[in-house]
């Protein structure tokens, strides 16, 4: 009896029996066999990879995006301070929504696009700045590091491979990583060397200086598909940067010399003496002008393509403190979130944060260095505590100081 029923299972679909097949999935009111399953698997993957190429870019709604506004006060949530820098970038971000929106408009007014450079030393801002806007950008987004490029037939890696990254977050759909935005990292480091046009090779200056003007300036590039060397064999993509926004960001180091040398030529003569007070001698960044970025070792070029320019503020100690305790994902939120996991509940007496921010200041660590200071504090307790049968936990300024002498923090230093 049970024998016959079996027989009687046959693939609805290829209609043969089960005995015939590897095996068959039972349905409400019929099977399927393995070999039959995989085929449709497959079809099904055709069918959604050719949706997906014919879909082409995602269609924008400005009305769903978010307002340069909201933009900021999403940025507020995470970065400290460098008010300027943010609402720079709200707007570009904003603006290069609304040129990908134009094509439907039909006029003659077209938007060109403004890319950003963004100005301040290191440990400001400039990368978490990128990244958190990538949380909430509705185009693929890439952060690249220009130190690693060099000019073609070089060992580093070619221009075209920024692209690489953002054919990669888009899954290689084209059209949409045609409007994505691409942050390039430390373009300082592809200054040329001196103020003047080298006589000698500047392999990694102002060749690809102008190998990325290339890409700057619109133009139908061919990226390899897995980056690196270009290789003879390796099918090359063509990718339009015509509506790719780039954002560059750079720590200039010694830009604000130049700075004060050109403030200085200007505030000679009439005038002078109340022009020079007013300027602040802390944060000359603030004066930043794209002539000092040419003195710099940019070339004018660049400099075109890159509209708008923006800086980001030294951090001071308030803005340290504030580093430390106020963004959503704070080092001391994230503290406090390690020790929930073994169900301690970790306080912090006040007066270790203002220590923790005079000895960042002492040593010149920088933003950076507080995530250091703090991991030298916490060790010992992180080593012990989820052993321990505790609940709760607090770090007194005695225990950190103690933990703080017997480390040695000029080792950080270069950290
Ligand atoms: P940059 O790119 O300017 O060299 P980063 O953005 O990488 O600097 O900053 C290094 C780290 O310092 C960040 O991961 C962050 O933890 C902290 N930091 C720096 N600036 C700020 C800021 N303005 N607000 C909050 N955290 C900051």
């Amino acid at each position: 009896m049970a024998e016959s029923r079996t027989n009687k299972k046959k693939c609805s679909f290829c209609g043969r029996s089960e005995n015939e097949v590897g095996f068959l999935i039972t349905g409400m009111n019929g099977y399927i066999c393995d070999s039959c399953a995989t085929q449709a698997y497959e079809i099904t993957q055709e069918a959604l990879g050719a949706a997906k190429n014919g879909a082409g870019a995602t269609k924008l709604n400005l009305k769903e995006l978010p307002k340069p506004v909201e933009i900021k006060n999403f940025l507020d949530q995470y970065v400290i301070g460098q008010d300027d820098a943010k609402r720079f970038l709200s707007v570009s971000v904003y603006n290069h929504y609304k040129r990908l929106l134009q094509k439907d408009s039909g006029d003659d007014v077209e938007i060109e696009k403004s890319n950003i450079i963004m100005v301040g030393s290191t440990g400001t801002g400039k990368t978490l700045l990128a990244r958190t806007i990538a949380k909430l950008l509705h185009v693929p987004f890439t952060i690249v590091d220009a130190t690693v490029l060099t000019e073609a037939g070089y060992v580093g890696e070619d221009i075209e491979s920024i692209l690489t990254r953002l054919l990669q977050v888009a899954d290689y759909n084209v059209p949409e990583a045609e409007q994505g935005i691409v942050f390039i990292d430390e373009i300082d480091k592809i200054a040329r060397k001196g103020d003047n046009p080298s006589i000698t090779r500047d392999v990694s200056g102002e060749g690809v200086q102008q190998g990325l003007l290339k890409l700057l300036e619109g133009s139908v590039v061919n990226v390899p598909p897995q980056g690196g060397r270009k290789h003879p064999d390796q099918k090359m993509i063509p990718v339009n940067t015509k509506n790719i926004l780039f954002i560059c960001g750079g720590a200039f180091d010694g830009i604000e010399k130049k700075i004060a040398q050109r403030l200085n030529t200007h505030v000679v003569g009439y005038n002078a003496s109340q022009k020079t007070a007013a300027i602040d001698k802390n944060n000359m960044m603030q004066y930043i002008a794209p002539q000092d970025l040419k003195s710099f070792g940019l070339i004018p070029e660049i400099i075109g393509r890159l509209p708008v320019l923006t800086y980001l503020n030294p951090l001071d100690r308030t803005a340290l403190r504030a580093i430390l305790t106020e963004p959503k994902n704070s080092i001391i939120r994230q503290y406090v979130k390690l020790f929930e996991m073994d169900g301690v509940k970790l306080t912090f007496q006040d007066e270790v944060f203002e220590y923790i921010v005079d000895k960042a200041v002492e040593y010149k660590l920088g933003a950076r260095g507080l995530r250091s200071i703090v991991e030298t504090i916490m060790m010992d307790v992180m080593f012990e505590i989820p052993s321990e049968n505790k609940n709760t936990y607090e770090v007194t300024l005695d225990y950190a100081k103690h933990q703080l002498e017997k480390a040695n923090l000029a080792r950080l230093q270069n950290a």
